[in-house]
């Protein structure tokens, strides 16, 4: 039998620790402006980012709001996360 679609994604999704409700999550921090607009630019000017949407073709996330997240990295490595954490945005 195979997969579906849902089965697929969550297994693609089982290593990665950034999950889109952990936008939600008032126990979760969001980095600073200054390291939000450093991680930005880079996806900004990435290959791998569809501008029309700023999805990153490697995770298919929105990089608007994944770059806010200290736990976040970019799967290709142009990034990493962050662990000082200044106040919420
Ligand atoms: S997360 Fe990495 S691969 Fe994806 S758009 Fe940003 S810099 Fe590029």
């Amino acid at each position: 039998m195979s997969k579906t679609n849902w089965q697929l994604w969550k297994e693609k999704k089982a290593g990665d620790s950034v999950r889109p409700w952990d936008l939600l999550n008032p126990n979760i921090q969001q980095v600073d402006e200054d390291t939000y607009n450093h991680r930005y630019n880079i996806c900004l000017s990435c290959p791998s980012l569809i501008q029309a949407t700023k999805t990153c073709k490697k995770c298919g996330c929105f990089m608007a709001q994944k770059c806010k997240l200290p736990h976040a990295s970019c799967p290709i490595g142009k990034w990493g996360a962050y662990t000082e954490v200044a106040d919420v945005v």
